[in-house]
């Protein structure tokens, strides 16, 4: 009967200690452990028991939780804000119409400024390339402006097959052969086309610039403006001498400092169609 009266008592006290709590949906309803002082009341005189039901109720009643990160962020998004989860969503941004336009027209640019089928090599048609002296000319040439992003010095004028090797030599060759120092940016034209013979020595067979088969590079020119030069800085290691072996293959004639006395100041590259094997030294 005593049990009961307190219990009474005790829920009175409640609905009295916390009005409207049922209606409050800020308040957590996640129980809290009750203190011992609710338990031992039963066996309490009745003057302290009051008290002690007091405390108890107060440890009773819910604590209203701290605002979570979460409610932070929602309260300063601006209301009709649906999402307000995590801080950063992985649902990629849109670019820019304005950016896209770029890119298009950069890249319709540098289509129409490619040859030989190949958006990485730019330049012009030139057509067929005639010339008085037998041996002469190039059926289909090119004037190349830049391979590969890396610019020359000069256009050159040159077959398609020569052009195609220069961009490869340029990707698996000299940019490899510069990677500590580079990249190369530019490459130093010595020579391209050009009707002459061998050497230059009259009476010799007509060399491989008058067929648009042959380029020469005389340096390369670094991105930070360094220029590291065939005739100056050849020590037969390094990078000089590194791409230069790289060329082999790629082209069918290297030649440089040391293959005779016409070679100490650039590298001679060329597609020589009739030359079955590679010749470099
Ligand atoms: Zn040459």
């Amino acid at each position: 009967m005593m049990a009961r009266l307190l219990l009474s008592a005790l829920a009175a006290f409640a609905l009295a200690a916390m009005p409207g709590m049922a209606g409050a949906p800020e308040q957590s309803k996640r129980p809290v452990a009750r203190g011992s002082g609710a338990v031992s009341a039963v066996q309490e005189p009745a003057g302290a028991v009051q008290e002690q039901v007091v405390a108890a109720i107060s440890q009773l009643r819910p604590l209203i939780r701290p605002p979570s990160p979460q409610d932070l962020i929602a309260r300063e998004l601006p209301s009709g804000a649906a999402f307000a989860g995590m801080d950063s969503s992985l649902r990629p941004w849109l670019r820019p119409e304005s950016m896209v336009e770029l890119a298009m027209a950069q890249r319709k640019l540098r289509r129409n400024g490619a040859v030989c089928g190949d958006i990485s090599i730019q330049g012009e048609r030139e057509g067929r390339v005639r010339s008085r002296t037998r041996g002469c000319g190039i059926k289909d040439a090119v004037r190349i402006t830049s391979v590969s992003g890396v610019s020359l010095s000069q256009s050159a004028l040159l077959s398609c097959n020569a052009a195609k090797a220069l961009k490869k030599w340029v990707d698996k060759g000299v940019q490899p052969a510069f990677a500590s120092e580079g990249p190369v940016v530019k490459l130093q034209v010595a020579a391209h086309y050009t009707c002459r013979p061998r050497n230059n020595q009259s009476g010799a067979r007509i060399s491989e610039h008058g067929r648009g088969n042959a380029i020469d590079i005389s340096a390369f020119i670094l991105q930070s403006g360094k220029v590291v030069s065939v005739l100056s800085d050849w020590t037969g290691g390094g990078p000089l001498a590194d791409s230069r072996k790289k060329a082999c293959g790629i082209f069918k004639t290297v030649l440089g400092p040391g293959s005779d006395p016409y070679h100490g100041d650039h590298f001679h590259l060329d597609v020589a169609q009739d030359r079955s094997s590679t010749y470099c030294r």
